[in-house]
C-alpha cells in the first residue's frame, strides 16, 4: 500500500520537493506558426474585466484568450487524425495523467546540432545504463531548448528550410508508441516533433504515432534539468475542456531531496 501519510509528511518537511515544469503563460509565450494556408493557433492574451475599479470595486479578474496548444500544453489523442476516435482532453483518465518520469538527457548533442534526433539506439543505450523505462512513465526528452523559451525567434530557430529543433526519428516514435507502455513524451520544444519533421518519410511521427496509440504529448517544459534521471513523479494537469484537442497544462514533478 502506498504510504500517502509519509508522503504528506515529506512534502511538509521539504524532503519531497515540487518542481514546476511549466513555462510562464503570457502574451510573449512562443507559439507554433504554420505555413499558409493552414489555420493558426492563438497567442495567450489577458483581457481585463475589472481591477478594483468601477467595473468591480473590490475584485480583480480577467478573461483569457488562448489556443489549446499554447505554452506548456497537453496533446490529447484526438489532436491527430490517427487518434480521431480516441479521447479528447476531458476524457483522458486521471490515472493516466500521473506517472514516474524518466529523463533522457541529450542536451550536449542538441547544443552541437539543433536538428538532433533521438533514435532507438539511444533509448536502448539509456535503458542499458539506467534500467528499463517503467510502465506508465512520462518520458522526458531533455534538450536544453527551454533556455530559449522567452525568445520566440530563437525558440523556433527557423530559416528558409523551416524550423531547426530537436525531436525523434520516425523509428523512435514508432518504438515508443507501439513497443512500450509509456504515458507519453514530454519535450522542451514547441511541439513533440522535430522542427524538420514535416519532411520526414512519415511526417510528424510523434504526433501521428503517439496520439494514434493512445499516448500523450507534453510540450514546452521547463526545469527538466532539475529532475533526477529516474525517480521523479510527474503530474500533468490539463484543463478538462470538453471536446478539447489539448490544453495549456500545469506540469509538476515530485522529487526527493
Ligand atoms: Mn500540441
Amino acid at each position: 500500500m502506498a504510504d500517502l501519510k509519509a508522503l504528506a509528511n515529506e512534502l511538509v518537511s521539504g524532503s519531497v520537493q515540487v518542481i514546476d515544469l511549466t513555462a510562464p503563460l503570457h502574451e510573449g509565450t512562443p507559439i507554433l506558426g504554420l505555413p499558409e494556408p493552414m489555420g493558426q493557433t492563438a497567442k495567450f492574451k489577458l483581457e481585463l474585466i475589472s481591477q478594483y475599479d468601477e467595473k468591480g470595486p473590490a475584485w480583480y479578474w480577467n478573461n483569457f484568450h488562448t489556443g489549446e496548444h499554447t505554452g506548456t500544453h497537453f496533446d490529447a489523442p484526438i489532436h491527430w487524425v490517427t487518434g480521431k476516435n480516441l479521447d479528447d482532453v476531458s476524457q483522458v483518465p486521471p490515472q493516466r495523467l500521473v506517472g514516474p518520469a524518466v529523463v533522457l538527457d541529450f542536451s550536449k548533442e542538441v547544443a552541437a546540432n539543433p536538428d538532433f534526433l533521438l533514435d532507438v539506439s539511444h533509448v536502448q543505450a539509456w535503458e542499458k545504463a539506467n534500467g528499463a523505462i517503467p510502465k506508465g512513465a512520462w518520458v522526458l526528452f531533455r534538450t536544453g531548448w527551454s533556455q530559449y523559451g522567452e525568445d520566440p525567434a530563437k525558440f523556433a530557430n527557423a530559416d528558409a528550410n523551416g524550423p531547426h529543433t530537436p525531436g525523434l526519428t520516425v523509428e523512435c516514435a514508432e518504438y515508443f508508441a507501439t513497443k512500450t507502455d509509456i504515458l507519453g513524451m514530454g519535450v522542451e520544444t514547441v511541439g513533440t516533433d522535430a522542427g524538420q519533421a514535416f519532411g520526414f518519410s512519415t511526417p510528424f511521427p510523434c504526433h501521428g504515432m503517439f496520439l494514434g496509440n493512445n499516448k500523450y504529448g507534453l510540450t514546452q517544459l521547463r526545469n527538466i534539468d532539475k529532475l533526477p534521471t529516474t525517480g521523479a513523479i510527474v503530474i500533468a494537469a490539463p484543463l478538462k475542456i470538453v471536446k478539447g484537442s489539448g490544453s495549456p497544462c500545469r506540469v509538476l514533478a515530485l522529487v526527493t531531496k
